[in-house]
């Protein structure tokens, strides 16, 4: 995406590095009238043979021995010019000095008195100064350290990369990205799938912005807001993006979280500058993308004062949302996949006053997006949009065109000059389960055990009249730690009776129960469908009142905890009774069906450790196709 970061004032140097230059040359001028003020120009380096020489010529007036390290000479002023030196321009500055570390000095000075006693002493002096350069280095790298850290600072709450005085203005102003007739939103509803009856609905607001007039002559008020409620990746920005597209109108897009801040009053700020900037480009659309981050619902929380900023910026949106006058024609959309969090007064009427589910897509939209996706993809013959939107079952949007992108580049690196079925497969299988393991060695007793797990849930998803049938199942090792994956399609379904939780549940224990059956064995690959069973069969009980002795009861998203508890230990203790009841009944269930029908687990079996892929097709082909329930001869008599 093209990011325009509109009005955001540019830095005059250009980049953050320009006034570090500055900086730079002050130091440097700091740092040479510091080291001529100490004068270390006008001394002379002496080394011990030249301090012998002076000592025994009778030369030096006085010595000192600073830190212990650094001997500083003074030449009797009428023995300089043997030296070629002329006197100092400043007073009581040394002649010369000698790095002489004291141990050695006094070493050198006894011994040489000692060989020389007649030699006139000079005056010897121990002093301390402080060691200036290696001072002023300390302080420069403790000033430009907390130089760097408020400029970093500064950068992350202005946001942006800009000179370190500009961005702390900018803290205030709206992060929203804008596509105006410069960056134009190329999207329309060509290009959004599916999704009909949402579409219908904004169409009215494509309407409204194209001719506000002809709403307000007839006095209609256009929603404010119109909220887009589903699943990630279903298509909520797209669609929002194609609304301006085909309105041709500006379009400001912003993320719920941009807006929150760790200073106090910076979101509501940010609220008023984008409305105020939407009124300036009217008639446009604001989209806010993720609205749960500031639309939640006040005053819940345990810690009031930590929501505080929050609030105030749900405040502001509120007002700002009452303020604009519906004639200005700008219009807020926002998405969220959680409106059941959102506060009460953004969902009232004058504000989010319209709401559009968006649920994932069903086999035909499947497929509607395929084609649109497939577009733009250089593709085979046989690549065809229904099969493979029969075999991505609860799959979103986003989802597809990964996969479509994925295949492409799949295509790519087999070096074909088009994409196949084979390369969308191997992407399928890629997106699902991630990347094949040829690596990994698998045991062929192991093997074995995992190709009947499997083919033991195949089965009973074949033969139970509830179960979703089976799409495909492999046993090839992929991504971590899993070692094969079976894919059913759910049917279209909103809800569901005990005897249909009952098949899954049958189902879900068709892996563990072929595992009895034939080996007469279990093992620990059965983890993750017993957790699953385990939740279906607590929900039935303590969520969905289907169990007579608990009676018709829910504690949904009640606290499970000690006092807090809404039902007794006798209670709770029927329920795991109950809940085990269930479990048990359906497994025996399982292992009846499997060994009544061993001879088509097995076929299945074999065909996996033969192929390692068992599709719908292999499997209809094997066992016959599956039987037609007298269930769903109703459901077809009802929707003809
Ligand atoms: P959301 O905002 O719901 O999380 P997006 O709108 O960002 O999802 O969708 C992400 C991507 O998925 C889009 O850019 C598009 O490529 C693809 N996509 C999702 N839904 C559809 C659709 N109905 N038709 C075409 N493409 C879609």
């Amino acid at each position: 995406m093209d990011k325009n970061d509109f009005e955001r004032p540019k830095t005059p140097s250009g980049n953050g590095f320009g006034s570090w230059w500055l900086y730079g040359l002050i130091a440097l001028v700091i740092i040479a009238i510091q080291i001529w003020s100490f004068g270390t120009v006008e001394k002379n380096q002496y080394n011990s043979t030249d301090l012998e020489t002076m000592l025994r010529n009778d030369d030096v007036e006085r010595l000192v021995l600073y830190n212990d390290e650094t001997l500083d000479v003074y030449l009797k002023p009428e023995k300089l010019k043997a030296w070629n030196l002329t006197p100092s321009k400043i007073p009581n500055r040394p002649n010369g000095t000698i790095h002489y570390p004291g141990k050695y000095f006094n070493d050198f000075w006894t011994k040489f008195y000692e060989k020389n006693p007649t030699v006139p002493k000079p005056r010897l002096e121990y002093d301390t100064r402080p060691n200036v350069l290696p001072t002023i280095l300390n302080w420069l790298f403790l000033i430009s350290m907390f130089g760097l850290l408020w400029y970093f600072v500064i950068r992350r709450v202005g946001g942006g990369a800009g000179g370190p005085g500009s961005q702390i203005f900018n803290i205030g102003r709206s992060r929203a990205t804008l596509f105006d007739q410069a960056t134009k939103v190329k999207i329309t509803f060509a290009n959004v799938a599916g999704l009909d009856e949402a579409k219908e609905e904004v169409m009215e607001v494509v309407d409204f912005l194209k001719n506000p007039k002809k709403y307000m002559a007839l006095g209609g008020k256009i929603p404010k807001g119109v909220l887009l409620v589903g699943p990630p990746g279903t298509g909520k920005t797209l669609l929002a993006k194609a609304v301006a597209g085909e309105a041709d109108v500006p379009f400001f897009s912003i993320s719920g979280s941009d807006f929150v801040e760790m200073f106090v009053g910076v979101g509501a700020s940010r609220v008023r500058d984008l409305f105020r900037q939407a009124r300036e480009k009217a008639p446009c659309i604001i989209f806010i993308d993720e609205i749960d981050a500031i639309g939640r619902s006040r005053g819940k929380g345990m810690f009031q004062g930590g929501n505080d900023e929050r609030e105030n910026t749900l405040n502001q949106l509120l007002v700002e949302m009452d303020g604009f006058p519906t004639d200005k024609a700008v219009i807020l959309m926002a998405a969220t996949n959680r409106a059941d969090v959102l506060d009460n007064a953004l969902l009232r009427p004058g504000r989010f006053d319209r709401q559009i589910g968006i649920d994932l897509p069903d086999l035909k939209g499947r497929e509607q997006i395929f084609d649109v996706h497939l577009k733009d993809i250089k593709t085979t013959e046989g690549v065809n949009s229904a099969v493979l939107a029969e075999m991505t079952p609860g799959f979103a949007g986003a989802d597809i065109a990964n996969i479509c992108n994925e295949a492409a580049l799949i295509a790519a690196r087999r070096n074909k000059t088009g994409v196949d079925m084979d390369d969308f497969n191997y992407s399928l299988d890629k997106i699902i389960g991630g990347l094949e393991r040829k690596s990994k060695i698998i045991a062929p007793e192991e093997k074995k055990i995992i190709a009947y797990h499997e083919a033991g849930h195949a089965v009973c998803g074949w033969f139970l009249e509830h179960a979703s049938p089976l799409v495909k199942v492999t046993i090839v090792p992929r991504g971590v730690g899993t070692l094969g994956y079976a894919q059913y399609l759910p049917k279209d379904e909103y809800i569901t009776r005990t005897e249909a939780l009952n098949d899954r549940i049958c189902m879900a224990l068709g892996g563990r129960a072929a595992e009895e059956v034939i080996f007469g064995k279990v093992s620990t690959g059965a983890q993750s469908d017993l957790d699953t069973i385990t939740r279906i069969a607590y929900s039935m009980v303590a969520v969905y009142g289907m169990n007579d002795k608990v009676g018709n009861v829910s504690y949904y998203g009640m606290s499970q905890e000690g006092y807090n508890r809404p039902y007794s230990d006798v209670t709770a203790s029927i329920m795991d009774k109950e809940v085990r009841e269930i479990i048990d009944v359906q497994f025996i269930r399982a292992k009846q069906l499997l060994t009544d029908r061993k001879f088509e687990l097995e076929t299945l079996a074999q065909h996996l450790l033969d192929k390692e892929v068992l599709l719908k097709s292999d499997v209809e082909k094997l066992i016959g196709v599956r039987p037609f329930f007298e269930s769903e001869s109703a459901k077809l008599a009802h929707s003809g």
